[in-house]
């Protein structure tokens, strides 16, 4: 009676690994997707930070709403 046991305990230890191993390598995708995520600079003020938090317009960046207003900033 505890044989039958012990193997199927061994059966859900190890499928509880592979699941936890599986579970983890999932973890990395978003890591790789935030390494991917590129710098921009804004077009006003030269300010750099992540594209994700910068607004686009004409294939160029801002970092507000208040420097896409103004435009980009070419330095007389
Ligand atoms: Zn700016």
């Amino acid at each position: 009676m505890g044989l039958p046991r012990l193997i199927l305990l061994a059966i859900v230890i190890g499928g509880g690994i592979w699941l936890w191993r599986r579970f983890n390598s999932r973890k990395i995708t978003p890591t790789q997707s935030m390494q991917s995520q590129s710098m921009v600079r804004c077009a006003h003020c030269h300010v750099h930070l992540p594209q994700n938090r910068a607004i686009q317009k004409n294939q160029q960046w801002y970092c507000s709403v208040e420097h896409l207003q103004h435009g980009p900033q070419t330095g007389d």
